[in-house]
């Protein structure tokens, strides 16, 4: 059978490259329990579930959660201090995680080096803010895998996930048609969906994250447990050869 032409492959960012879910939880535990440490006098289960609420009601990429989060907690559990030190430690621990702690999938960076060696084109097409995508790809260490023009960012496109136009557009700049390029995503609904219309190969990284058990409207072309998954396929189907 004769193996079908891949040019490019591009991936999704958050639970995707890393568990961004994972590592959400676990800045979050820590900003929660710095609070407390300076002096909110709260239990932190019941602290961490109105940082959830804010969050929620005020989306993820609300720049100040912690501000919000002390303004729904009565003010009588933290007397006597400055709630500007509240807030700053909130910040600062969720930040500290970030340097510590951010690090793609075990597979990932192994994976993309070695596809780096190849003639194939390595970008991102991701939702979400522009600085906050694009310092991700720095803190993770995998910039340096990928193809400098093949970053696509919504919040710079102007056109956000689901609309397929957004992936469509990425096809166009690349001037690849949509069936020699691969995308690899979590999201069923977000990432493989959009993709399958416009003609590109799916590929579903069900690993982790809040849509595992999501169900899309489409099937994607291949589903991966992890990226020596995405290795052999690249190999076995497409006839590329990665180190
Ligand atoms: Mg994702």
């Amino acid at each position: 059978m004769a193996r079908k032409k891949l040019s490019a492959v591009l991936f999704d960012i958050d639970d995707t490259l890393f568990s961004t879910s994972e590592f959400a939880a676990l800045a979050r535990r820590n900003a929660v329990e710095a609070m407390i440490r300076v002096g909110v006098r709260l239990p932190a289960e019941d602290l961490m579930k109105e940082l959830l609420e804010t969050i929620s009601e005020f989306s993820t990429n609300y720049e100040h959660h912690f501000d919000k989060l002390l303004c729904r907690i009565p003010p009588q559990v933290y007397a006597g201090v400055n709630p500007a030190i509240i807030v700053a430690a909130g910040v600062v621990a969720y930040h500290d995680t970030k340097f510590r702690q951010l690090a793609p999938f075990n597979d990932v960076a192994e994976v993309l080096g070695a596809l780096a060696g190849t003639a194939l084109v390595r970008g991102i097409i991701t939702s979400g803010m522009m600085t906050k995508q694009a310092e991700k790809l720095i803190r993770l260490n995998l910039y340096q895998y990928l193809s400098p023009q093949a970053i696509f960012i919504s919040d710079q496109i102007g056109i956000a996930k689901p609309n397929p136009k957004l992936y469509l557009r990425a096809c166009d700049d690349l001037r690849l048609s949509p069936g020699e390029v691969l995308y690899v995503g979590d999201n069923p609904l977000h990432d493989i969906d959009p993709a399958n219309q416009v003609g590109m190969i799916t590929v579903l990284n069900r690993r982790s994250g809040k849509y595992r058990d999501v169900e899309g409207r489409t099937r994607p072309a291949y589903e991966i447990a992890n990226f020596f998954d995405l290795k052999k396929i690249l190999r076995d189907k497409f006839g590329i050869k990665v180190a």
